[in-house]
């Protein structure tokens, strides 16, 4: 069973062969963070997670980086004179401009332990990494391909549209399309041809973020970090390069042409994008206010949402689909991933209590049981194949609960078979798609909370009873320190965290 990978690249889906055997080297493009994240960086976090997953279970030693965008991400996006995302924020709420980095990190990494991600290997901020940016842009200039205006550094993209066949490849845009596109911006008279980008931008004096570089005082282009922080981890060629597919253009195409343009190489084989996740049909986006937070959604404090979904359900509704297609976030596909992520669970819970001391067997049912996972594996090696592995999982259900009810005799499937399944089950669900039981839920510590409190409630209604005044005080006291509060209705007593 070999992998294969839908490569943005090649256009074509390719076998997967590492650079250097047994070991991977993987860049996504992590978060802007002068927000929150919304659901939809969430999934395609979660996509990644499940490929860095997934790659580490075929036994790969992989090297993930996602980096931090703390600079040089612009309103209206390229180049030039707007604003960068994160000054304005500071500058709004008169704080430091780190002040908003901190926070949103914080944020972010909150979220992503709670929908269970694993954390990369190394996360690099961009503003820890302005000293190689420079000596990037020194070493674009000296071998030529790029230029100084006015204190500022633009990529001569022509120089490299004559000289090497890959501008445009990724995206798949032509090179008039590209002068088009490219021809409202502002600063066009700095630059040679309409199409040339920014890697060194001089700050104008209300830039908050800004650093002394040869050319002037100002900041790198958002494109640059990227390719010099995969570079310096990951070297200057790479396996897989990952992000969202709106990224696709211009953030990775101009990654691409500053590599090739310092020395001489693309950086990855591979490159995975994945798909939007759609509110109302339309791509799920800060700012035009189409999107739900992650918090909205397991709070269930949203008006496109009836209830709460915890993260696990809301993960196990992102492996519903593949990564490569896009997803629309709605109550009724939500309600059926809470089906399906609990059918799932029971089946597995049913395979825990099935699969001890049963017999050998040769029976048909053997090879069906066996066959049935390694058809989910198989389908996880077609381009990391999600919602088809679940599939093939969801086929097998019927087959295990008859098994379970006496319908069909656990000795015809035989020990080794049910072993398989469990382990197949294990292996899937909580390995790959890192899917926790919702008992191991971090949400469930609510659960717990609320068991327990009812017992202190009930603890302090019976102390009343008993006119034990003390006692009862004594736990509103006691609840008060640490911030809950009781409040004693018609329908008995209800209490909150303040
Ligand atoms: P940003 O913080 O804007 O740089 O975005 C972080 C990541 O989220 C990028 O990889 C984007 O491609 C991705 N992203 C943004 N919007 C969506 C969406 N609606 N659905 C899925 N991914 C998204
Ligand atoms: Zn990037």
């Amino acid at each position: 069973m070999s992998l294969k990978i839908q490569n943005s690249i090649s256009g074509t889906k390719d076998e997967f062969k590492p650079i250097h055997e047994g070991r991977i080297g993987m860049y996504v493009c992590g978060p802007t963070v002068y927000s929150d994240v919304h659901i939809g960086n969430c999934r395609t976090f979660v996509s990644f997670d499940v490929i860095y997953r997934y790659l580490m279970y075929l036994g790969y030693k992989v090297r993930y980086v996602r980096n931090i965008t703390d600079v040089g991400h612009l309103e209206g996006d390229v180049d030039t004179n707007a604003e960068d995302k994160i000054s304005k924020k500071a500058r709004l709420e008169q704080v430091e401009p780190m002040e908003v980095v901190q926070r949103y990190t914080n944020g972010f990494h909150d979220i992503m332990r709670r929908f269970n991600t694993l954390e990369p290997s190394i996360e690099p901020r961009a503003t820890g990494h302005i000293l190689e940016q420079i000596e990037m842009v020194q070493e674009i200039l000296k071998r030529g391909y790029g230029y100084e205006a006015n204190g500022s550094v633009y990529f001569d993209t022509h120089k490299l549209l004559k000289e090497a066949d890959i501008y445009g490849k990724l995206s798949g845009r032509k090179v008039e399309d590209l002068l088009v596109e490219t021809r409202d911006l502002k600063n066009q008279d700095e630059k040679r041809h309409p199409s040339d980008f920014a890697i060194w931008i001089k700050a104008d004096d209300r830039h908050l973020l800004r650093w002394n570089a040869p050319w002037s005082d100002g900041f790198p282009g958002w494109h640059l970090e990227c390719s010099v922080m995969s570079t310096k981890y990951l070297g200057d060629r790479f396996d897989i390069h990952g992000g969202g597919n709106d990224l696709k253009f211009p953030h990775h195409e101009n990654e691409i042409a500053q590599n090739y343009g310092s020395c001489g190489k693309t950086p990855a084989n591979y490159w995975i994008h994945s798909n939007m996740l759609l509110l109302n049909g339309k791509k799920m986006s800060k700012s035009d206010g189409n999107h739900v937070t992650p918090v909205e959604l397991f709070t269930g404090d949203s008006e496109h949402i009836s209830k709460a979904y915890s993260p696990m359900i809301v993960r196990f509704f992102f492996l519903q689909a593949h990564y490569g297609s896009t997803l629309d976030l709605n109550d009724t596909s939500l309600q059926a991933a809470e089906k399906g992520y609990q059918r799932l669970m029971d089946a597995y819970k049913t395979l825990q209590e099935l699969s001890s001391s049963v017999k050998e067997s040769n029976h048909s049912l053997a090879g069906e049981l066996e066959n049935g996972i390694k058809a989910a594996f198989e389908e996880m090696n077609d381009d990391f194949n999600t919602p088809k592995a679940l599939a093939r999982l969801f086929e097998l259900i019927p087959t295990i609960n008859k098994l379970a009810d006496g319908q069909l005799n656990p000795d015809d499937a035989g020990q080794k078979a049910l072993d398989v399944v469990k382990k197949g089950f294990e292996d899937l669900l909580f390995v790959v798609f890192g899917l926790l039981r919702e008992n191991e839920n971090a949400d469930n510590h609510m659960v717990q909370l609320d068991g327990l409190m009812q017992l202190v409630i009930e603890m302090r209604q019976q102390a009343r009873e008993n006119k034990d005044w003390p006692t009862s005080d004594k736990i509103r006291d006691t609840l008060n320190e640490i911030k809950i509060d009781l409040k004693d209705g018609k329908e008995g007593t209800t209490w909150t965290i303040k």
